[in-house]
């Protein structure tokens, strides 16, 4: 048994009930190893949890996503070793000093890797991953539309799909952010607070209805990316940051011209370890060749965990925020 320090939800709610403070760690049990924590990614899921829209029963502690050394391992365990350096995007309590984590989501961050990259690179590279390979097989010629283009997810989605030849029409709330995701390639960009028909300017600036759009701001963008589409384009929703789409009439998509429309999640791309480990692979490659930049737009100790969600929340981030132990 060792003691920790943590970020608890006290109670399902608001920033206020971010609390930090000492818990016990027991031994790692069999099929788990133990892991001092460098840095803890800080992402939407974990607001969803904190608010209790996502499975999480209080008092717990936050975060998805981190990236540590290993310090023991438990009974049964061949893959990892003390000294291992990991990551995860999928795994509880992160937001700690000193977790316990079973195996199957941990990868091995390589050498060339920063631990604390790797906590900002993984929940949110594998999943611009997977929207731009397995989502949407994109590639040249395509048209894709990326919400919040200078955000976690969004920046790496824009860079990813450059890569592949794509064109991109990027949104952002203002001209600071939308010059970043001109910086990493977008072809069009739109201030889509200042638009009065969003779907009309993505479709002057594409010239043409985009073959495929990326949502993950949800309520507030859902409607104009619907409208956005050529005819059988496909709308992938995969979040909701400004909130949840309300209940949707499929007649739409046959008055759209026959579109698509998918909700998909990380996990269930992640079906088991090969893909896995081929998307963080492909991630860490990308980063290390210098072709994937992540940007940490904020670097927070565990004690301002609160701070780090509000400005997440209230639109002040770009690029990915992270939690560390200490200043
Ligand atoms: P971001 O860094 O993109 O931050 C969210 C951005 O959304 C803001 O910076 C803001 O950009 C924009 N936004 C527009 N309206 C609002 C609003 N009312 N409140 C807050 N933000 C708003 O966050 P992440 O990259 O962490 O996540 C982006 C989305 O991706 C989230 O919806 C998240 O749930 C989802 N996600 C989904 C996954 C999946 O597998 N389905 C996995 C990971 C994330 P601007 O100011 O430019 O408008």
């Amino acid at each position: 048994m060792t003691t920790a320090r943590g970020v608890f939800v006290r109670e399902h709610g608001e920033h206020d009930v971010l609390e930090v403070r000492e818990h016990d760690v027991p031994d790692p049990g069999p099929g788990e190893v133990q892991v001092r924590v460098a840095a803890a990614g800080v992402n939407f899921i974990d607001v969803y949890r904190r608010q209790g829209i996502y499975p999480g029963q209080p008092p717990f502690v936050l975060g998805d996503e981190g990236a540590g050394t290993v310090t023991a391992v438990g009974e049964g365990v061949t893959a990892f070793a003390v000294g291992d350096r990991v990551g995860w995007a999928q795994a509880n309590g992160s937001e700690s000093t000193l977790v316990n984590q079973p195996v199957e989501p941990l990868v091995t961050v390589p050498d060339g890797v920063d631990l604390e990259i790797a906590a900002a690179a993984l929940l949110q590279g594998m999943t611009a991953h997977y929207l731009a390979n397995s989502t949407y097989a994109a590639g040249p010629g395509d048209v894709a539309l990326v919400h919040a283009a200078a955000g976690g997810v969004g920046q790496l989605l824009v860079q990813l799909l450059v890569a592949k030849g794509t064109t991109v029409v990027a949104t952002a709330g203002s001209s600071e952010k939308l010059e970043i995701a001109r910086r990493l390639g977008a072809a069009h960009l739109i201030n889509y607070a200042e638009v009065p028909d969003l779907a009309a300017a993505v479709r002057e600036a594409a010239g043409r209805g985009v073959d495929v759009a990326y949502d993950g701001v949800g309520k507030a963008t859902f409607d104009a990316s619907l409208a956005s589409l050529r005819p059988r384009g496909l709308m992938v929703l995969f979040g909701g940051a400004s909130g949840q789409v309300p209940p949707f009439d499929l007649q739409r998509l046959n008055a759209g011209g026959s579109l698509f429309v998918t909700r998909p999640k990380l996990a269930d791309h992640l079906g088991d370890r090969s893909e896995l480990e081929w998307r963080a692979r492909e991630v860490f490659e990308a980063i290390a060749a210098g072709s994937l930049t992540i940007e940490v737009g904020g670097r927070y100790p565990f004690d301002q965990a609160a701070e780090a969600y509000a400005a997440l929340e209230g639109r002040r981030t770009t690029g990915k925020l992270i939690l560390v132990p200490s200043g």
